[in-house]
């Protein structure tokens, strides 16, 4: 009896999500380069010995140097496909590994590269690395998303720091807290490639919550930053392609569009209306109600312009405005 409890649930559970899942058709413009299935990823020359690499869902970037290569990031979903892609076009030892910042996510993987490697990040991401080793952790780091303890840093820099090995050179520079504190930009001047890990998702809307921006605020004027270098193509961290320019300026125009709307919804959303039918008993009640409804007016604002244009408007432009109006009521 107990099981077939648990089934019909279960079956519930199931049909409701497909409900949920229910959404507008994805731009055709959104989708990646196609990966081959034999090998599960695609490594592609950028220019002058800088690569990317993705496995459709992540991009990170290598640069050969003729003294050795400088890896940026290690997503764990790549498993050990970034050092299959970097023996695909060089004989060249791993020297440097850059991370762009701590999320396991993205630099999971790490303990694959040598150890004899120089480890590099801002000193932000050390000390949150630092914690992996935290005894009263309740989840090992990285457990979530097959990742594993990494190598910490063995160099570190505030503000910036110019990386010069053979014959390229990579600029690393810290503009402040956004996405999360020492996230920073990875700038090849002499391939006009940048990269910045968790800001743009191009052809998309970003990831639930601003891509779980700890610092809205400086969430969004990170666009600014990006545009601010002179670059060709941006390594964003997603979802299987590089982006451009363009990329960048319609994420920042999508931005702003929630910005106007969500400041608009504050303004047309009756807090003392929700009150009067919800009462003041219940605190959370009265939050949740009143926020929803803010959040869903400034969706509904936005979601018209942008749901032909984007990848998954419809699927978390509301879940932005939340992070947008909270920025807007506290920061
Ligand atoms: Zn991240």
């Amino acid at each position: 009896m107990m099981r077939l409890r648990l089934i019909i649930l279960g079956l519930v559970c199931l049909f409701s999500t497909a409900i949920t899942l229910a959404a507008a058709p994805v731009p055709e413009s959104a989708y990646g380069v196609a990966i081959p299935k034999d090998k599960g990823y695609v490594v592609e020359e950028i220019k002058d010995g800088l690569y990317w690499v993705t496995e459709g869902a992540y991009t990170a970037m290598f640069l050969t140097t003729g003294k050795g290569v400088i890896v940026v990031d290690a997503p764990p979903s790549f498993g050990d496909k970034m050092l299959k892609a970097i023996a695909e076009v060089t004989k060249e030892p791993i020297t440097h590994v850059i991370y762009s910042h701590a999320h396991a996510d993205h630099i999971g993987g790490a303990s694959m590269y040598p150890e004899t490697a120089r480890y590099i990040a801002h000193i932000e991401t050390k000390n949150r690395l630092q914690r992996m080793n935290d005894v009263d952790r309740s989840f090992p780091y990285g457990m979530f998303v097959g990742g594993k303890p990494v190598p910490l840093p063995t160099g570190t820099f505030e503000n910036s720091y110019t990386l010069k090995v053979g014959n390229q050179e990579l600029r690393l520079e810290y503009k402040g807290d956004d996405h999360e504190p020492g996230n920073i930009y990875i700038y090849a001047e002499k391939q006009k490639v940048l990269m910045k890990v968790d800001i743009v998702f191009p052809g998309w809307t970003p990831f639930k919550g601003l891509a779980i921006a700890e610092d809205t605020v400086g969430y969004l004027k990170a666009h600014d930053v990006i545009l601010s270098y002179d670059f060709d193509k941006l390594v964003s961290g997603h979802w299987g392609r590089l982006a451009s320019r363009n990329d960048v300026e319609i994420q920042k125009q999508y931005m702003q569009d929630i910005q106007t709307n969500a400041g608009k919804a504050l303004q047309m959303v009756d807090f003392y209306a929700i009150a009067g039918e919800v009462g003041y008993a219940n605190t959370a009640l009265l939050f949740e109600t009143y926020l929803s409804a803010v959040s869903q007016e400034c969706a509904k604002l936005t979601e018209p312009e942008w749901i032909d244009k984007l990848g998954g408007v419809d699927v978390w432009t509301k879940d932005h405005c939340y992070k947008v109006i909270m920025a807007i009521r506290v920061d």
